[in-house]
This record gives C-alpha cells, sequence and structure tokens, in this order.
C-alpha cells in the first residue's frame, strides 16, 4: 500500500482521515505520511522510506523510537495487568518522581491527556476562588476543552470569539485574552476584570511555533497574580522535562500555583497531570467538591513507561546540555543556511525544543508568528521530506530532538535543509 492509498483507505472511515488534525497535512499540502515502524531518532513509511524524526509524537520521546528501558518497562507492566481502575503502586512512584523536584508543587493528579490536565486545572482554579473567568493568551494552545479554546480575533482582545464551532458564546466571554510577552495587554483586563479565577500560559509557548516567554515577563505575571489572588498555571505539558528536566522552573525558579504536565511523563503512552499546593488540590473530590475522575487514570501502561522515561532522564548526566548543544547546532545551521540563500528566516531553541519561522523579524508573540511566509514554509517542508527530514507539518509547532540523536543526524539534516533551501 502506498501512502495515498491508505489515506484515500483512512479517508472513508476515520473523519479527515486523521485523528488530530495537524496529522493531515492540511498546512503544508499532499497527504501524511502513514508511518510504520521507528527506531531512536528515525521513522519508517508503509513505503520504506526513511526519514529522521523531528516531530517524536510531537514531544513525548526524549529517548527516541523503541527506547529499550521504556520497552522493558512496559512489558513488565503488561505481564501484571494492563488496567484495574483501582490504586497501584506505581502511580505514587511517578508522583513521588515528578513532585520531589518542585517544592512548591504537593500533591498531583494523574489524567490521560494534556487537554485533561489543563480543563482540570482550570475547573479547580474556579472552584478554589469561586470566580468565573479565566485569562489565556493568544497563540497559546491548551488543549481542546472550551473554555480554552479561544482566542482574540484579530488582536482585538476585548472582543473573544471562540476558535472553533460548536464552543458557546458564553465561553468565549468568560476567557479573556492577552498578548503574549506583552504585561501592559495583561494589566489592563486585570485593571477592568476584578474576577479573574486564574491565570494560565505556556512559559515556553510550543504551540505558536517556538517562542519562549521573556523572564522578566514571567515574574510579572507571578507578581500581577498574586497581587489579584488569581491563581497562576504554568502549562508545562510541552515543556515540562524538555526545555530543561525541570521545564520552565528549572530555567527561571517561577514558582505557579498550578502545573500542568503531559508528553514526557507519559514516556509515549498517554498520561498527563496536573499539580500544585495542598490548599488547592485537596479541594479535588473526595477530599473537596471540585469533581475531577477517570477511568484509564494513573493507567498502569502508562505509569511504567512514565516512571522509565523520567528515571532515564533523571540518571542521565548532562542530558539537557547535550540535547541543547545538538539544537543549537541546528538551528544556528539552519539560520546560516537561510542567510545564504537570502531567506527570511528566525531560529531558536530551549533545551530539546527548537523551532523555526520564515519571518524577517523576531517572534515574540502570535501577531509576530502570522507573519511567517507560510508558502515558503510548505515548500521547504516538503523540499526536507524529499530529502529525508520529518519536520512538523504546520509553521506553529516546535521541533524536538530525542537522545538518540547525534552530530551526524543533525550534519545530515543540514545536508539535506542545504539542498531544501537551495530548491525554495
Ligand atoms: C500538547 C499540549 C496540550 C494538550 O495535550 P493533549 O495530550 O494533546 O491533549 C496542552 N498544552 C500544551 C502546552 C501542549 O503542548
Amino acid at each position: 500500500m502506498t501512502n495515498k492509498t491508505a489515506f484515500q483507505n483512512a479517508l472513508s472511515l476515520i473523519a479527515g482521515g486523521v485523528n488530530s488534525p495537524v496529522r493531515a497535512f492540511a498546512s503544508v499540502g499532499g497527504e501524511p505520511l502513514f508511518i510504520k515502524s521507528g527506531t531512536g531518532a528515525l521513522i519508517k513509511d508503509i513505503e520504506g522510506h526513511e526519514f529522521i524524526d523531528f516531530v517524536q509524537s510531537w514531544g513525548p520521546l526524549l529517548f527516541g523510537h523503541g527506547d529499550r528501558d521504556i520497552q522493558k518497562a512496559c512489558k513488565e507492566a503488561l505481564k501484571r495487568g494492563v488496567s484495574f481502575g483501582a490504586p497501584t503502586l506505581c502511580e505514587s512512584r511517578l508522583a513521588q518522581l515528578i513532585l520531589e523536584n518542585f517544592p512548591h508543587l504537593d500533591k498531583i493528579r494523574f489524567v490521560s491527556s494534556g487537554t485533561e490536565a489543563t480543563m482540570s486545572a482550570i475547573r479547580l482554579a474556579r472552584g478554589f476562588t469561586g470566580r468565573a473567568k479565566i485569562l489565556k493568551f493568544e497563540g497559546c494552545y491548551h488543549g481542546h476543552s472550551d473554555s480554552l479554546l479561544v482566542s482574540a480575533g484579530s488582536g482585538a482582545a476585548t472582543f473573544n470569539t471562540p476558535s472553533s464551532l460548536g464552543i458557546l458564546q458564553e465561553n468565549a466571554t468568560n476567557t479573556l485574552v492577552a498578548t503574549y510577552n506583552d504585561i501592559e495587554s495583561v494589566e489592563a483586563l486585570f485593571a477592568k476584570h476584578k474576577d479573574i479565577a486564574c491565570l494560565i500560559i505556556e512559559p515556553i509557548a510550543g504551540n505558536m511555533g517556538l517562542v519562549p516567554g521573556d523572564v522578566e515577563f514571567l515574574q510579572k505575571l507571578q507578581k500581577i497574580c498574586r497581587q489579584n489572588e488569581t491563581l497562576l498555571i504554568f502549562d508545562e505539558v510541552m515543556s515540562g522535562f524538555r526545555a530543561s528536566f525541570l521545564g520552565s522552573f528549572g530555567l527561571n525558579g517561577i514558582e505557579a500555583d498550578l502545573v500542568t504536565f503531559g508528553k514526557v511523563i507519559g514516556g509515549g503512552l498517554p498520561a498527563a497531570a496536573f499539580a500544585g499546593r495542598a490548599e488547592i488540590m485537596d479541594c479535588l473530590s473526595p477530599l473537596g467538591g471540585v469533581y475531577q475522575a477517570g477511568t484509564l487514570s494513573g493507567n498502569p501502561l502508562a505509569m511504567a513507561a512514565g516512571i522509565a522515561s523520567l528515571s532515564k532522564a533523571k540518571g542521565k548526566k548532562n542530558l539537557y546540555k547535550k540535547l541543547g548543544k545538538l539544537a543549537k547546532r541546528l538551528t544556528s545551521g539552519l539560520s546560516d543556511l537561510a542567510a545564504e540563500r537570502g531567506v527570511p528566516f528566525q531560529a531558536c531553541f530551549v533545551g530539546s525544543m527548537w523551532g523555526y519561522f520564515f519571518a524577517k523579524d523576531p517572534v515574540k508573540n502570535y501577531q509576530d508568528a502570522l507573519k511567517s511566509d507560510l508558502k515558503l514554509f510548505a515548500k521547504f517542508h516538503h523540499n526536507m521530506l524529499k530529502n529525508g527530514v520529518y519536520l512538523a507539518p504546520s509553521q506553529f509547532e516546535t521541533g524536538f530532538i530525542c537522545d538518540k540523536m547525534n552530530d551526524k543526524i543533525i550534519d545530515r539534516t543540514l545536508e539535506a535543509a542545504k539542498k531544501s533551501f537551495k530548491a525554495l
């Protein structure tokens, strides 16, 4: 079967042929690759082509495809039983592995997706504060629950419009939208609204392309939240155990009231979590009145993969230094190649996360990101595929380095990029 026939078949069975929209290659054209297998840094499609994979399942695979330790942990868990719907020791083990690193997080609860983690954190913040409104940032993605799938139309922060059909205007009305890295836009909203339950942000934004939050900006967010008794939620579903071992917190030490995790903490299996101070977390049912539940939450296989993944990350000296070094070589190499060809290009990295825009000026927020040349992006993406490199099929995504990558992989990627820029 070819990718084309596989996609046609999938289209007749699955809505849009995919189970998550960005997989469909809609913004770059053509049909998606159907992946047969992966080993380390590489993936193979069903036609037998091999690619260097910078998607890494959109972040979870810190140790690449088919990591032996994660496989072994899963096999052992599989033998014990796939799911019980009752407490198991591995949930407490993973909880401890995460919490012991964060002095400001006392308790955690596991869920199965990042969407659930942020949705639950928002409900908890509303329950804890007794307030309705939430504040988010344009271009930040926190999963697809109703109140978070909202962003300002044309930068008009007062006129919130849902980003999807099926979301009620009242959800949008309670979701205030500010501009990333722009403290004045946040101050203006706090001046107008006294009843903001929480402010949620990706402290290292990875869903409008990679746009790191300025440290000073994040510090000011913490301050303004404290002044207004608004809970600060750092969504580290992507950046946690990716940007550094401790995510954004490991880089700047800023303590949020609630933190959400996902992706890496499941080691490639479905696991996510939200954590915070005891006084907040104890508002959750059965101790408190905020209801939240999940049949497969804390699933033994996912916990086993998560424990293996995080233990390995913790035990490996200089892991993030190594990943950052590779990301630096890659992004500066790409920037040099683009400059040689006179292509407008911006690239940056944080730990093992890296990103690039076909844009003339540095990108600080979503409106800046929107100035990217999407036609150039689509062409470059296509050229890179032809040259054996699999990049995220959208300008507004982040790339990931995994531990199985090395200088040789980066050399091969830059070689492919050289040809791809030339053919733009
Ligand atoms: C991926 C992501 C989510 C959503 O996680 P899912 O597991 O896809 O539901 C939420 N927040 C951020 C920052 C993410 O990167």
